[in-house]
């Protein structure tokens, strides 16, 4: 009675999980990996330019426990770099077991190596009964969660990329991702990079601290990032159009190395030949950890987004919701945990029969959940990314008055539309 299983342990899902929780569900979060955070265990950049203020509201809005563990667990704040002003840098070894443990101690049942590969459907075809593992297992619920994210399955990597990158979910050993929506008879959005081609390269990659020199090490851990210039011949302006971190494509960003540091020496570039790196001075001996190809290639993105209401409802089905990456062309862990928490919350307003809440456009979240959903509608949209960090939605954000580092302000905002502390609503006793 009253369950809700979340499909996908990133952030999203995550999210989900804990605002399903505090509104009173059992919860089940299935994980087809054995790590949750998904790529969040390879990313680690927070509260950078609109990100500060949706994780604000976040925390206005009653989905303050994940933000406290970021804050909590980075190594660098008030980080500025080529055209991102205040980042949080959380350490990617450290956020997965805490992650896990305040799951566990919320009472969130957390189940790995966990991969959903079908839905069983009631007789009328719309609703959700249970999930079919691949293990043979069968999960039952009330209402499901689906947050699996757009990365992979290895075929879509060597389809539309460079060959599986061997990234951190590690489809050969644990199995391919399922799209859940499409399972239960629906289709999904797909989007576009430039030239037409379909999905988008991931934007960065992670080299081992150690094997850069003494100087750029000293240089990352004092002050979290480094800018190194590279020579003429390396610099290659194109790789820009391929990066699914458009809030990234700035010109800094193919005529430097951009480092920062989340534990490992984050680069910012969707990857760049090992022989060619090797040439820049302080790389001779520099490796890749993240992805394990990521001289050669990164993998494959968003390929795989339900169509959905600005509630989180998947359209064409009772009693599915999305969130993250499946939600839409978002790029960012904020942007994962502001769809997750939504569609976690209100995964449980269903349960009880209640209308769904949907955010309004005065917050930086309700607007990036109904303008991303908008524009999908269009061919551009497609081609766009929506993230608070950078490019269009940023500039949006500017331009409507949303973009603010003032947290009492922020507070206000959420105040006045009614929803403070809304997520920390027990709906269910
Ligand atoms: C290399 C890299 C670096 C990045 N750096 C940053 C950064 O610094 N800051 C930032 O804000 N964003 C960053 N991003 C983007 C950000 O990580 C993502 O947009 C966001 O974390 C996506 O979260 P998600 O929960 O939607 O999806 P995911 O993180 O992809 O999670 C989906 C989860 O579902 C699981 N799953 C899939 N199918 C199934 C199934 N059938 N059954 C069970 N489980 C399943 C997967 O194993 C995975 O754990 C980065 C992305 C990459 C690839």
């Amino acid at each position: 009675m009253n369950q809700v299983v979340v499909i996908g342990g990133g952030w999203s899902g995550i999210a989900a999980a804990v605002t399903a929780r505090n509104a009173g569900a059992e919860v089940t979060l299935l994980e087809k990996t054995d790590m949750l955070l998904g790529l969040g265990n390879v990313g680690g950049i927070m509260r950078n330019n609109g990100r500060y203020t949706a994780a604000e509201e976040n925390i206005a809005l009653g989905a303050d426990e994940i933000f406290a563990l970021t804050d909590r667990l980075s190594r660098h704040v008030n980080v500025d770099f080529p055209g991102h002003a205040h980042a949080s840098l959380y350490d990617v070894i450290k956020m997965e077991p805490a992650v896990r443990r305040m799951l566990e101690e919320k009472g969130v049942r957390i189940m790995t190596i966990a991969r959903a590969i079908d839905v069983v459907l009631d007789s009328t075809g719309k609703t959700l009964k249970a999930l079919s593992l691949a293990d043979g297992r069968t999960v039952e619920g009330d209402v499901f969660v689906e947050t699996t994210g757009s990365t992979g399955p290895m075929g879509n990597c060597l389809a539309y990329g460079n060959g599986c990158s061997m990234c951190v979910l590690r489809c050969p050993a644990f199995g391919p991702r399922v799209s859940l929506t499409q399972k239960a008879g629906l289709v999904d959005i797909i989007g576009r990079r430039k030239g037409g081609a379909f999905g988008a390269f991931s934007g960065s990659g992670k080299l081992a601290k150690e094997s850069l020199s003494e100087e750029i090490q000293q240089q990352l851990n004092e002050t979290g990032v480094a800018v190194i210039p590279l020579p003429a011949e390396l610099i290659a302006p194109e790789k820009l159009d391929l990066k699914v971190c458009q809030q990234y494509a700035l010109e800094e960003f193919a005529e430097n190395v951009i480092l920062l540091d989340t534990g490992h020496a984050k680069i910012m570039t969707p990857f760049f030949p090992l022989e060619k790196l090797r040439r820049i001075p302080g790389f001779e001996d520099a490796r890749y950890i993240d992805p394990y190809a990521g001289g050669k290639g990164n993998s494959i993105r968003y390929l795989s987004v339900a169509e959905r209401d600005n509630s989180m409802h998947v359209r064409g089905l009772e009693n599915m919701l999305c969130g993250g990456e499946k939600s839409g062309l978002f790029v960012g862990h904020t942007e994962a945990i502001s769809t997750g928490s939504l569609a976690g919350h209100n995964a449980v307003r269903w349960l009880k029969g209640l209308q769904p809440l949907e955010l309004p456009d005065q917050l930086a979240i309700g607007d990036l959940i109904s303008y991303a959903n908008e524009s999908l509608k269009t061919e551009d949209g497609l081609y766009t990314r929506y993230t608070f960090a950078g490019a269009e939605f940023f500039r949006r954000m500017k331009e409507r008055g949303l973009y603010t580092t003032d947290s009492q302000e922020i507070r206000q905002r959420v105040k006045r539309a009614g929803l403070e502390n809304i997520y920390r609503e027990k709906i269910l006793h």
